[in-house]
């Protein structure tokens, strides 16, 4: 056994821990798990563990099922949360191991996004990620289901004698600092029930990983208040929905920020700005991967601080890339301001990487910043500082993203094929229904 496995087997006796759960993500980042004893953990280990992937969503077909899991001892956490028994359980992150093969299955999203970072580290770098993710919590009604009711009333400025929402945060805030999480910052949104949580960034690999542990963590702390968390982009219409703008930057092996240049305008490096070109080019078929539902595109809509013009900026919000203040060297990166946090956090991350990296390799010519709000401009003005928009809907970006080797080559083969499948379905399925606002605007008129 590996010193870290070995460490994990201590962890595991310390904190009394009775059940690991071995956990991995299908394609559209739907966290899965195997529970096992805690007794099985050094078997686990040694021998990983074996599960049938044609029962999970974009892995593999009946005939070659038999995968492997195997446990990255250095994702071992407990969770911050028991269940009504009592017990005390901890998570393991795993890699996918195809067994007919013995390498890892190409369809595991934590390989894909493990692939690009391995790119970047051919180049010399390292990729960091944060994110900024948004969520709504929503009331229960009396089966338990999730509503659309928000239960604070309150703005940022409200005085109730109690705001209930600080407490719920409060709560989520500890529960992740108790998986280790370096939260950096945390307020409630512009809009009722909305809220974000900003946790320090990372190695890439780490903040996917972190990214799904996030998203449960404040489903289940949520729901101990009875309460709904949703990362659903647009719950409600006409307010702002929920993004999860992702900040990037590559460092050297030395530790430097490559992104960091002193003496540049906007203190962004020429690798910076080539990274930057690459993302906007790629935007299009970006889109369909860090903004994969159908709901995603009623967030992208202009007015709403959601971006939708193909541009970047250092002053203002409206642009689909942002240059936030640095004040030090090691702060100077890049906002991707578009993605939304229903997106597969390992699949987002590795496409944004590859199409960064591709505007290095070919020595991309980044544009000016746009420093005017977009928003007002019209065609004419969009046209003339050749400004595209993103795609409006997701058939439209599922096109945008078989056009484009470079995105579908990030996905890989296996992915990219089940991702087009799948999405294509569920666009197919939403254009066959018939919407409220339909029955609204049409039923009595006609
Ligand atoms: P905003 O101004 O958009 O609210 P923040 O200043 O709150 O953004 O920063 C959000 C995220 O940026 C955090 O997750 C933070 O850790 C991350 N961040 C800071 N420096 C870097 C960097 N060099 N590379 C990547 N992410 C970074
Ligand atoms: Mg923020
Ligand atoms: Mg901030
Ligand atoms: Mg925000
Ligand atoms: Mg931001």
């Amino acid at each position: 056994l590996s010193p870290e496995a070995e460490d994990v087997l201590d962890e595991i006796d310390e904190q009394d821990v009775d059940f690991l759960r071995l956990q991995f993500s299908d394609i559209l980042g739907t966290p899965k798990n195997v529970s096992i004893p805690a007794e099985q953990a050094e078997k686990a280990f040694e021998e990983g563990i074996y599960f049938d992937g044609s029962s999970i969503n974009g892995f593999v077909r009946i005939q070659e099922s038999d995968m492997r899991l195997e446990p990255d001892p250095s994702t071992f956490a407990v969770l911050p949360w028991r269940n009504s028994e009592k017990v005390t359980s901890a998570r393991l992150i795993c890699d996918v191991i195809d067994t007919s093969t013995g390498e890892p299955f190409p369809g595991d999203p934590r390989r894909v996004l493990k692939n690009a970072v391995q790119r970047a580290h051919d180049m010399g770098y390292t990729v960091n990620a944060g994110p900024e993710p948004e969520f709504f919590l929503f009331e229960e009604d009396e089966n338990g289901s999730a509503t659309t009711t928000t239960h604070d009333s309150g703005g940022y400025f409200d005085l109730a004698p109690k705001d209930l929402a600080q407490d719920v945060r409060g709560d989520i805030i500890y529960g992740l600092q108790e998986m280790d999480f370096e939260v950096e910052a945390s307020h409630h949104e512009v809009a009722e029930g909305q809220h974000e949580i900003d946790f320090k960034y990372d190695d890439a690999l780490t903040t996917a990983d972190n990214i799904v542990t996030f998203r449960s963590v404040v489903r289940a702390i949520a729901a101990e208040h009875d309460l709904h968390a949703t990362f659903m982009p647009k719950p409600i219409p006409r307010i702002n929905g929920s993004g999860m703008h992702t900040h990037l930057s590559l460092f050297t092996e030395g530790g430097d920020n490559a992104f960091h240049d002193e003496d540049d305008e906007f203190n962004l490096s020429d690798t910076a700005k080539q990274f930057l070109a690459g993302v906007l080019e790629h935007a299009p078929a970006l889109a369909a991967v860090t903004n994969p539902t159908v709901n995603s595109y009623k967030r992208l809509v202009p007015g709403y601080e959601a971006p939708v013009y193909v541009a970047w900026s250092d002053v203002n919000r409206s642009a689909l890339i942002r240059k936030p203040a640095a004040r030090v060297p090691a702060a100077s990166r890049i906002e991707a301001r578009f993605p939304d946090p229903s997106c597969n956090p390992y699949l987002a991350l590795a496409a944004l990487i590859h199409a960064g990296l591709d505007g290095i390799e070919n020595d991309l010519d980044c544009p000016d910043p746009v420093r005017e709000n977009i928003y007002e401009f019209d065609e004419e003005k969009r046209e003339e500082y050749g400004i595209e928009t993103l795609p409006s809907n997701l058939g439209e970006a599922v096109d945008a993203l078989e056009n484009d080797e470079v995105i579908m080559g990030a996905l890989g083969e296996h992915v990219s094929e089940k991702f087009v499948e799948a999405k294509s379905q569920e666009f197919e399925e939403y254009l066959v229904e018939v919407s409220e606002w339909e029955i609204d605007r049409y039923l009595e008129k006609f």
